[in-house]
């Protein structure tokens, strides 16, 4: 609970991880924006807020122009992080490390379905201005000496712009830099949501206390669907649980990427190698048919198996190197999954007039969360996006079932 909860407030944010710190930055630091500004923030530990519990990459290898767009965004933000984010000298440091993405495709050659795949999203993001190369098998083996071949037609890399950064810190320097522009921060849960017709008018705290509110933004993460329960919306997104394995491999690896197998197994490396070799960290979510529940809030628990039975062997197989490696520290977190399409809900909802939606990013909203707290911003201020348009992923398109059929999920 907190002492001093502001009676209302021109913006309610529900949730005070990267999301909604992002767009409370993006609101405060906007000169057309004078409002006041609270975030709700149950836990300020952020122990079971997927931002915290991510693999914190970003990649510009999406198929869908509108995520292109998002995350071309991003990582310009994230490169010069210290011009937005700076608090009383204090320059935020995220380790951002541009190593790039190499997705894979199996087969031998051009004319199979992985590869026409890849051709087709490279054409897509080369358009959007994403540097992105393509390889052939030799290509590979040329670029990558580390890499298992004799089973890839083709893959494509980031050559820039895609790589992995300490998305915790990301969030704290949002957290902070919004803070310091006079966003208040109120650690409570959200409960219930007051609605007059097409209105929201207030949200209750489990305090007790209420807050009267202009405009009501859900970035509640894998909880999401429940604050959008309370104010009468149902959005199809569940919190889906996935693993993290850190593992050390012994033989130092020149330019690993982050690296995406067509078996669906991943890895990346994290931090610097030093004289022992470089420490990993990768997963694998289940394949499609196979069982993948949701998440029970409050059991973090790791499947003891799923590295040893699944991802170590296929890893293995891609990066020989990795027979010899030491299996590390594990944990678990949840996807808040947008069911409906795999991609984020972001705006208003048609049936209320001051609810906006920036939920279901579905395993990439730390990526996105530059460019969505900046659109949700200027719907805030505007009424409309000015900058980038991303109402392709409003809520209206679940009603008119036209779904945004992104090709790269992770
Ligand atoms: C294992 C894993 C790997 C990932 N890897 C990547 C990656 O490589 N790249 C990438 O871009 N994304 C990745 N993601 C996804 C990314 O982390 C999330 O999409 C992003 O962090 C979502 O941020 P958020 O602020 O919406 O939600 P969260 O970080 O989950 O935060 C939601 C916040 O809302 C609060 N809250 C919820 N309900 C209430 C309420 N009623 N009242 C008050 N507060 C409330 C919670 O306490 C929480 O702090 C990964 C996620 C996981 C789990």
């Amino acid at each position: 609970m907190s002492g001093s909860v502001p009676v209302s407030a021109d913006v309610v944010i529900v949730g005070g991880a990267v999301i909604g710190s992002s767009i409370a930055y993006h609101l405060a630091r906007d000169p057309a924006f004078s409002g006041r500004i609270v975030v709700v923030e149950k836990d300020p530990t952020y122990a079971k807020a997927a931002s915290a519990l991510s693999a914190a990459s970003i990649r510009q290898q999406f198929s869908t122009a509108v995520n292109i767009r998002i995350s071309l965004y991003g990582i310009n933000f994230l490169r010069h992080l210290g011009e937005h984010l700076t608090v009383d000298g204090e320059v935020p440091v995220i380790d951002l490390h541009e190593g790039g993405y190499l997705y894979l495709a199996s087969g031998s050659g051009p004319a199979d379905a992985g590869a026409v795949t890849l051709h087709d999203n490279h054409a897509i993001q080369t358009r959007e201005g994403a540097d992105i190369a393509l390889f052939d098998r030799a290509g590979l083996a040329a670029q990558f000496a580390w890499l298992h071949v004799d089973d890839l037609a083709c893959g494509s890399w980031g050559r820039t712009g895609e790589g992995w950064f300490d998305g915790w810190a990301l969030m704290q320097a949002f957290r902070r830099k919004a803070r310091s522009l006079g966003v208040t921060y109120v650690t409570d849960e959200v409960v219930d949501v007051v609605r007059q017709g097409r209105k929201v008018v207030s949200v209750v705290l489990k305090s007790g206390e209420v807050i009267a509110c202009g405009t009501l933004v859900n970035a509640a993460g894998a909880n999401g669907r429940k604050v959008a329960a309370l104010a009468g919306i149902d959005i199809p997104v569940v919190p889906k649980k996935r693993f993290v394995y850190t593992f050390h491999c012994k033989e130092a690896l020149a330019g690993v990427p982050l690296l995406i197998d067509p078996s669906g197994a991943w890895c990346r490396p994290e931090g610097r190698p030093d004289a022992s070799g470089q420490l990993f960290i990768g997963s694998i979510a289940p394949a499609e048919g196979e069982p993948d529940p949701e998440m029970d809030g409050n059991d973090f628990s790791v499947d003891p198996h799923l590295f040893e039975d699944q991802l170590w062997p296929l890893l293995a197989h891609r990066i020989p190197a990795f027979e010899q490696i030491r299996p590390g520290r594990a944990w678990a977190g949840p996807y808040d999954m947008n069911l409906f399409d795999h991609n984020a809900i972001l705006g208003p909802v048609g049936d209320i007039d001051n609810l906006l939606l920036a939920n279901g990013f579905s395993g990439h909203g730390l990526q996105q969360s530059p460019a969505v707290g900046r659109a949700l911003a200027e719907w805030v201020i505007h009424g409309h996006y000015r900058t980038l348009d991303v109402s392709d992923l409003g809520f209206d398109r679940i009603a008119k079932q036209r779904p945004v059929l992104e090709k790269c999920i992770i």
